[in-house]
């Protein structure tokens, strides 16, 4: 075990959303470089127990947790120096505290936002799994980027693959990107069939291990289409260079195709903790002990093309973009409601995509440019959404009432 002195010079990280699966990944990768990686502090919302095991194990100097966890998580770090809190506010103040050199955004949807540009206007570096914010507010938070110089670095593993093909490389040689998608669990199935997928169907991920709404957005094709809109702000490309082709076997992460078409891609296994790693140690890549890809038992790999018909989330991705203004703020906050409402049993699988469409049309020209119209808009979305607003949310929502919910 490295000792505290050792570890002066190691990068201080706030890691919020640290029981999730990004987050469990991201806490492997920091064991294994501790002369590297230092957890300063750390965010999760209900499962406060495993929040005070990672407490103990890494000695960060303040946690914060969901607020009816709160008793519970005091009394269990009572008397180890760690200081805990809670609320909104407190959790958008974090990357403010001493010792921050990075937020490693590993928590669910848009309430990602405030921290992440909390973070940046304080000039912190920036390692993001959660996409939804760059959907969400794209333009003022690049901007913000740039005026403050900071980096900020994807984990999702298809951006990670474009940012290690464009190493090196001019922006004016780059003609296309390739986002490979694994197609999901319902990959060849028909509209119909989709009509009948249950909760536990859409949460059985052929290729990756991860939380319930990403693992939702995966089986809509959705995830995909936050993933353009993502590359779009991230790569400054036109919508038109951005493809998406489905690769089911999920071992070339993305691709690059230059002006004389020749194409460089990245590929691994699809394992989060080496895109995790790499955002943190970039540009370097450190060792990491796992297994290798084995060549010769994968021995091809496939290739299809998306059934937009089927799955339609890239059509409205890309119609957002077109759009622009509100158009992906409205998208991410009509899907987010929607996915929430089917993982609570109060909505089916095949009206996720219908949702978001009709909400895109509800919200046409609204425009939204500063952070602040687009936070007000996302709210304005999820109200509407939450109370059943649009028939394809009511017509369940009648028999069904929804539980709880925390948009
Ligand atoms: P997850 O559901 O496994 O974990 C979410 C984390 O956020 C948990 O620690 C939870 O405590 C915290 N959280 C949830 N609601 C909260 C709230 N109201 N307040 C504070 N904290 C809250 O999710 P995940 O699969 O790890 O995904 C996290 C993000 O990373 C998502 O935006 C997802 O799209 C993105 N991402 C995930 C993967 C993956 O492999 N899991 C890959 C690429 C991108
Ligand atoms: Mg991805």
């Amino acid at each position: 075990m490295t000792s505290p002195e050792d570890r002066e010079g190691a990068q201080g990280l706030l890691l919020i959303g640290s029981t999730g699966s990004i987050g469990e990944s991201t806490i492997d990768v920091v064991r294994r470089h501790p002369e590297r990686f230092r957890l300063v502090g750390l965010s999760a919302h209900t499962r406060w127990q495993r929040l005070v095991e990672q407490a103990l194990e890494f000695r960060p100097a303040f946690v914060h947790v969901g607020e009816a966890c709160l008793g519970e998580c005091r009394e269990a770090l009572a008397g180890s120096g760690i200081e805990v809190l809670s609320g909104r506010q407190a959790l958008v103040d974090l990357p403010l505290r001493d010792g921050v050199d990075t937020l490693v955004s590993a928590i669910v949807g848009t309430r990602g936002l405030e921290p992440m540009v909390r973070a940046i206007r304080a000039g912190r570096r920036i390692a993001f799994a959660n996409k939804e914010p760059l959907v969400t507010a794209g333009g003022p938070i690049m901007e913000e980027v740039r005026r403050h110089g900071v980096s900020c670095l994807p984990i999702d593993s298809e951006h990670s693959a474009i940012l290690q093909c464009l190493r090196g490389e001019k922006p004016e040689d780059l003609s296309r990107i390739f986002l490979t998608a694994s197609g999901g669990p319902f990959r060849g199935w028909s509209r119909d069939r989709l009509q009948q997928v249950s909760r536990e169907q859409a949460l059985k991920h052929p290729t990756w291990s991860m939380g319930a709404k990403i693992t939702t957005d995966s089986a809509t094709l959705m995830n995909k289409a936050l993933e353009v809109i993502e590359a779009y702000w991230l790569y400054d490309l036109g919508e038109e260079a951005i493809e998406v082709l489905v690769h089911p076997e999920s071992i070339i992460h993305s691709m690059v195709e230059f002006r004389d078409r020749s194409v460089k891609a990245q590929l691994g296994l699809p394992d989060m903790r080496i895109p995790i790693q790499y955002a943190l140690s970039y540009p370097d890549h450190l060792p990491l002990q796992m297994e290798p890809v084995d060549w010769l038992k994968l021995g091809s790999l496939h290739f299809e093309a998306l059934d937009e018909d089927v799955f339609p989330a890239i059509r409205l991705a890309r119609a957002a973009l077109r759009q622009g203004g509100g158009a992906p703020c409205v998208l991410n906050a009509a899907n987010e409601a929607a996915v929430e409402s089917f993982l609570e049993g109060a909505l089916p699988f095949h009206r996720i995509s219908e949702t978001v469409e009709r909400a895109l049309e509800a919200f046409a020209g609204h425009s939204g440019e500063s952070l602040e119209e687009l936070i007000a808009l996302d709210r304005e979305v999820r109200q509407r959404a939450g109370s059943g607003d649009w028939p394809a949310i009511r017509a369940t929502r009648d028999a069904k009432p929804r539980q709880s919910g925390n948009l």
